[in-house]
């Protein structure tokens, strides 16, 4: 059927990204935090909503809420920048930086949405690869920003789907090889036990790198979508040059101002994921199957004797949703799958060792 009206043509060969979304009674198949948030972060956001002047505009600036983000990390407010999540924000600086004409650097496999907003946007991708134990290998990366110059070099640290963060030396090293920005996304890093906002903190001159963060998973507020970055006020004001005109909402707002001043809450529910990752790491291990060592909230995992499509489907039949990442390039035969609740955990285990028993004994699972 030809289309009512074409679109763009570069978009055709464009794939949507998006995660299977099948019913499941465990779902462990985006990130997300097996928690809600504390309920009194909930009332409290109910108070602020029945107090908005919905008639009214939201702050254009999110001036309080970006205050509350600029102290958590000891920055300036100019140089907080928030959206509706980290994707609108890494939206906002290709829309800003990219473009055609300028490229934008990946290193595969990672997050999807870093060459796919990238493409969208008209900006030229160019990807370098990964080492064995899936971290960026610093020579051939140095030697690809050298060549390709490109305006945005995205760091995924730790890196979606495959687990580890990255060093601070190689984002130095980076930093040092390009003119252009070095976007370090760390959707996942409270996991982690370092952060490129140290590099900051630390070192002068580090005015083109950018720290992108998100409320989705360790703030346990995927639904409200707000993302931020940190960087140097000049990258703050071109995301916001491009940003629509009030594109955060009051409620927005209101519920991560609020959220800021649950940080030991927080950080409680990293700690017992940090825990079950532990776990969920030593179970694994035992099984058939070849599992990653990780820094996020997420393990990623290959059978070792079942054909990998075939295990996502029978734990779907078992009820428990994970990645299936088996079909993408570099990660052939892989599973992701997310650290949930000691009891999530469980049920994932139980069917994971069920269906790998099962098509042992050559049963249909
Ligand atoms: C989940 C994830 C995001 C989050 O996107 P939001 O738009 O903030 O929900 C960003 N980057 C990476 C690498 C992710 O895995």
């Amino acid at each position: 059927m030809s289309p009512l009206v074409p679109v763009r043509e570069d978009l055709t060969v464009l794939e949507g990204y998006h995660s299977a979304q099948v019913p499941a009674k465990v779902r462990l198949n985006t990130n997300e935090s097996p928690f809600p948030p504390p309920e009194t972060w909930r009332e409290q956001l109910a108070d602020a909503v029945a107090a908005t002047s919905f008639n009214r505009y939201p702050d254009r600036e999110a001036s309080r809420l970006r205050a509350g983000v600029a102290a958590l990390h000891d920055v300036r407010a100019e140089e907080v920048f928030c959206a509706n999540g980290s994707n609108e924000v890494l939206q906002c600086l290709l829309l800003a930086y990219g473009g055609p004409g300028r490229s934008a650097a990946t290193f595969e496999p990672t997050y999807a949405l870093h060459s796919h907003i990238a493409r969208v946007t008209g900006t030229t991708v160019v990807s370098g690869g990964r080492c064995a134990d899936f971290t960026i290998d610093g020579a051939e990366a140095i030697e690809l920003v050298e060549r390709a110059q490109p305006v945005l070099t995205f760091v995924c640290s730790p890196n979606n789907p495959t687990g580890r963060a990255e060093s601070l030396e190689l984002i130095a090293k980076l930093l040092a090889a390009t003119e252009g920005l070095v976007v370090v996304d760390e959707a996942y890093g409270q996991f982690a036990p370092h952060s490129a906002l140290e590099l900051r903190e630390q070192t002068e001159g580090l005015g083109r790198l950018v720290v992108v963060r998100t409320f989705s998973k360790t703030w346990s507020m995927a639904a409200a979508r707000l993302g931020y970055l940190v960087a140097d006020p000049e990258v703050v004001a071109a995301c916001m040059q491009v940003a629509l005109p009030y594109h955060l909402s009051a409620v927005t707002q209101e519920a991560g101002r609020l959220a800021l001043t649950f940080v030991d809450e927080m950080e409680a529910r990293v700690a017992i994921v940090a825990e079950e990752r532990g776990r969920l790491f030593g179970a694994l291990a035992e099984l058939a199957v070849e599992v990653w060592p990780s820094d996020a909230n997420f393990l990623l995992f290959r059978p070792t004797s079942h054909d990998a499509r075939k295990v996502w489907e029978s734990l779907v039949e078992r009820s428990v949703l994970i990645r299936d990442c088996s079909s993408w390039p570099g990660l052939e035969g892989c599973l992701r799958v997310t650290v949930g609740s000691p009891s999530e955990n469980a049920l994932f285990l139980g069917a994971l060792r069920d269906v790998l028993g099962a098509t042992e004994r050559g049963e249909t699972p």
